[in-house]
């Protein structure tokens, strides 16, 4: 049963299937190993310990979830940089930015080039005379220009907010089924709770609001780990970069990096010495004898970690004690969020 100890028994889920009207049961309860869960997270990047939870699910099944608080701010992880200063200003000053399914280096030269790369001539985010960038560079900045209606003076901003404007103590609490059941209706995207968590102790979100933040003619671009700040939810990553994809799983799998809000593993993009599994369905999942049902993130430009989840998502909690009750969102399409 060695799947149980790396977090959620996929392999047990196909067992389990269609087995009566409670998804889980008290053996997969009882089997959960909550010190081996905290242990794929480095010390301190987890906020006291996961704990077992009673939860609902999107769809209303009530089961058991594994709750896991993280901090908005991630001071084991190395964030930034995003925005470079200046346009004479290397690779190394700067983050990445997704387009058309590729990755680019949002170094001096790319933002000098922005009018060209996007056929657009109103695109000028620095100063012909100095090159110095327009970069937000305070926390009123960084909240006007990084909502989902741009605030007009931030046209034509390289947005980044840093690490030291999250309010202080701010977390978010995933509240993962530790049985996964299935969606009845599967969404066509990832909703606005977002993908999961990876194991590195980091939030893996929706996708960033590209047409958003194209159409104010900004940017903000991911450091080179995929994520970056804001101030709703901190720190959080856009596309898996190799930064979270360290080693292979025991299997010759790709590494096993994190879970999904579902309770579905996720694994990096590429086998250990294979290209991209063919058979992953739209949502980015496929089933496979060792690991049972899981997803492979997509590529760091495509801006889609998952497509969407094929289970019940669990939630994502501004209070560690509230409860987890998925079906308590309004009707229709999701609020906007700061990016
Ligand atoms: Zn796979
Ligand atoms: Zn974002």
């Amino acid at each position: 049963m060695r799947h149980l100890t790396s977090g959620v028994s996929a392999l047990l889920v196909a067992s389990l299937a269609g087995c009566g009207s409670s998804p889980e049961t008290n053996a997969t309860v009882a089997a959960f190993d909550l010190r081996a869960f905290a242990n794929r997270f480095p010390p301190r990047s987890v906020i006291g310990a996961p704990r077992l939870v009673d939860c609902k699910l999107s769809e209303g099944v009530t089961t058991t979830c594994v709750a896991i608080t993280l901090p908005a701010n991630p001071e084991t992880f190395d964030m930034g940089p995003w925005c470079p200063s200046n346009t004479a200003d290397g690779a190394d000053r700067g983050g990445i930015w997704p387009d058309g399914g590729k990755v680019y280096d949002v170094d001096g030269s790319f933002i000098e080039n922005l009018a060209t790369f996007y056929n657009d001539p109103a695109w000028k985010m620095y100063d012909p005379q100095t090159g110095a960038v327009n970069v937000t560079d305070t926390p009123e900045a960084c909240a006007a220009a990084a909502r989902p209606d741009v605030d007009p003076r931030y046209n034509n901003y390289c947005v980044q907010c840093l690490a030291s404007y999250i309010k202080n103590g701010l977390t978010n609490t995933y509240v993962i089924p530790i049985q996964p059941v299935a969606a009845t209706r599967i969404e066509t995207r990832v909703g606005h709770a977002g993908v999961g968590i990876a194991f590195r102790g980091v939030r893996l979100d929706a996708p960033a609001p590209l047409d958003d933040i194209l159409s104010a003619h900004t940017l903000a671009p991911f450091d080179d780990c995929g994520g970056h700040v804001n101030p709703a939810v901190g720190y959080h990553i856009h596309a898996v970069t190799d930064c979270l994809q360290k080693g292979t799983s025991a299997t010759g799998h790709a590494a096993h990096i994190g879970l999904a809000l579902d309770g579905y593993p996720l694994y990096a993009r590429l086998d250990a010495s294979s290209p991209v599994p063919g058979d992953l369905n739209a949502c980015g999942g496929h089933t496979t004898v060792d690991e049972g049902y899981h997803y492979h993130v997509g590529d760091a430009g495509s801006n889609a970690i998952l497509g969407c989840h094929t289970g019940q998502v669990g939630c994502v909690l501004e209070d560690p004690d509230a409860s987890c009750d998925a079906t308590a969102r309004p009707a229709g399409p999701p609020p906007k969020r700061p990016r």
